[in-house]
């Protein structure tokens, strides 16, 4: 039996089945560690080999197979070599790390010794023989001892340090077994277990440290990518924001936005979003767009600077994205002002006719039951005012139709001079204006109505020809003292505009449904001859273009 082996105890089984299973699972728990993964493989290698000599050191056993003593000897002598090899390579990764030489090494040391121990195994005797290569084995894990300390100063980590110790035990292990077993002074079992613990330990730690330097390296490298994603974020033509989503607070902020919002980059998280996204029912539309969506494109908001507060237009694509491990918002923005100037005045144009440039009539069908609601909401009357210039035909006739069309402006001209700002002017159809009176009662819209009149009266304009023009008009007035349905007050302006026209032109008249109603029992006779009874004295035919009104006539 060979002093050097590790197993040597009848008990000791368990513990050769445990340190090789730990052993191998080592292997694979530090698999990705190329340095230490070739070092265990060499100190498992080293520890089968030996748990192979406790197989070699039941003699019982052997001797039942017809081995004989000195075969069985020669055997677990060349098993102790072998291992004693395996260690020196271990030696030798842990050393340096230099496997190119591994083979050479493996080949030269294992000739050396196995001569050496050849030559005394032949020329002296057993013993010698057997002193001799557990004498190799004891320098061998000695160097192992010392490479793994070499190991330990140039990295000093638990897992190195534990290394080392463990291999410590293995050595004082092998040299108690070796010589000092036989006096009993010590429980080699406590040895034993100790090796096992303090190995696993320090596989353990050797993997925890490996997952922290790799845990450190991708820190870094997510460092690195957010030094790069923001400096491209910074360089982008763009503005773009990250804000907080809960407190919209801003996070980050590029040149470009810094620029546009007029704040400082170093300032920027002292603002939060909504300083800048003023209107709150758009601001209120695109937070809740994100909430559903995650992601919104081409979003207009309307924002303002920090500067002079001017609202503008801004188109935003926004994201939720992890921002410095909290929930944010990413926002690109892009400058649309010239493009909603464009949208906002196309869309005027659509609203206002082309020659006067007053409102038209679909708009303002639309635009006035608006005001109106808010007259009813506030207990305001409101007037409406329908405007009739005088013998227009005439003007056509005499002058031209490109001079009506000058009429047409002036007094378009004249109607927006003389109204207040929410007033509304519109031009109903040919030379006809319907005027809405915001917060007016019947009193002071017939003031209205006649100093319109006169303003009118007195202006001229000039022909090609500079031939001096003056122009009149009829205006029928009507108040929601009565009704507020706008349907029956245009009705009843047009009717008390032919009251106007009836009374001899160039005046103003106010609704009055008994005059009206006399007007039309007096032209009853003519209903047949299609003639409206404003014409019917100058037996020319009507061409009312307030054609929706006019069937009563009819
Ligand atoms: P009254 O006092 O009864 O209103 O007489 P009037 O001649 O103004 O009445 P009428 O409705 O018969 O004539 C309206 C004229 O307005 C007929 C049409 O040629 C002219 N007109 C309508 N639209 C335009 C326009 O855009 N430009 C010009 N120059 N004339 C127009
Ligand atoms: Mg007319
Ligand atoms: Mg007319």
């Amino acid at each position: 039996m060979l002093g050097a082996n590790i197993f040597y105890s009848e008990y000791n089984i368990l513990f050769a089945i445990l340190s090789l299973f730990i052993g191998i699972a080592s292997v694979f728990l530090i698999k990705d560690d190329k340095d230490f993964r070739g070092l265990l493989f060499f100190q498992i290698g080293g520890l089968c080999l030996l748990s192979a000599t406790y197989l070699t050191g039941n003699e019982h056993l052997l001797y039942k197979i017809g081995l004989n003593y000195n075969f069985v000897t020669f055997i677990e002598m060349l098993i102790t070599l072998l291992a004693s090899v395996m260690w020196i390579n271990a030696a030798s990764e842990l050393h340096d790390n230099r496997p190119a030489n591994r083979e050479s090494l493996t080949l030269y040391i294992s000739l050396g010794l196995t001569a050496c121990v050849y030559y005394a195994f032949i020329f002296y005797n057993q013993t010698t023989a057997i002193y001799v290569s557990a004498a190799f084995a004891q320098i061998c894990l000695a160097l192992l001892f010392l490479s793994s300390l070499l190991r330990f100063n140039r990295q000093k980590n638990i897992g190195n340090g534990l290394l080392c110790l463990a291999i410590c035990i293995l050595l004082g292990k092998l040299l108690i077994s070796a010589f000092l077993y036989k006096y009993g002074w010590l429980n080699l079992n406590i040895l034993n277990w100790l090796w096992i613990y303090v190995f696993v330990a320090a596989v353990i730690f050797t993997k925890f440290s490996i997952l922290q330097n790799d845990l450190r390296k991708s820190w870094n490298t997510i460092d690195n990518l957010n030094i790069q994603i923001n400096n491209m974020i910074d360089l982008s033509p763009f503005p773009i924001i990250i804000a907080k989503i809960t407190g919209d607070k801003v996070l980050m902020i590029n040149s470009t936005a810094s620029a546009l919002f007029g704040i400082s980059k170093k300032e920027a998280h002292y603002h939060k979003i909504s300083d800048f996204f003023i209107d709150e029912v758009n601001r209120k539309n695109f937070f809740t767009l994100l909430e559903t969506k995650h992601e919104v494109h081409d979003f207009d908001l309307l924002v303002c600077d920090l500067i002079n507060t001017a609202p503008f237009w801004l188109s935003v694509s926004a994201k939720t994205i992890q921002y410095n491990n909290e929930m944010a918002i990413y926002m690109a923005f892009q400058d649309i002002t010239l493009r909603k100037e464009r949208e906002t005045h196309l869309q005027q144009q659509a609203d206002k006719d082309p020659l006067t440039q007053t409102w038209n009539r679909r708009y303002f069908e639309k635009l006035v039951p608006e005001y109106i609601k808010e007259c009813i909401k506030k207990s305001q009357n409101f007037s409406l005012l329908l405007l009739d210039a005088d013998k227009f035909k005439n003007i056509n006739d005499t002058y031209g139709h490109k001079t009506g069309d000058k009429v047409l402006i002036e007094l378009a001209q004249i109607c927006r001079s003389s109204l207040r700002e929410d007033d509304v002017v519109a031009r109903f159809g040919g030379e006809e204006f319907v005027i809405f009176l915001n917060n007016t009662d019947s009193v002071s819209a017939l003031k209205v109505a006649e100093r319109l009149r006169q303003n009118i009266a007195a202006d001229k304009i000039f022909d090609d020809k500079n031939n001096a023009i003056t122009f009149t008009v009829s205006i029928g007035v009507v108040s929601s003292e009565k009704t507020d349905s706008l349907e029956i007050l245009l009705r009843q302006v047009d009717d008390a505009m032919y009251l106007a026209k009836n009374n001899g032109r160039n005046c103003v008249a106010l609704y009055n449904e008994e005059q009206v109603g006399a007007l039309m029992a007096h032209k009853q006779g003519n209903v047949n001859r299609n003639i409206h009874p404003v014409f019917e004295n100058e037996e020319s035919e009507e061409i009312s273009l307030l054609d929706n009104y006019d069937s009563k006539f009819l």
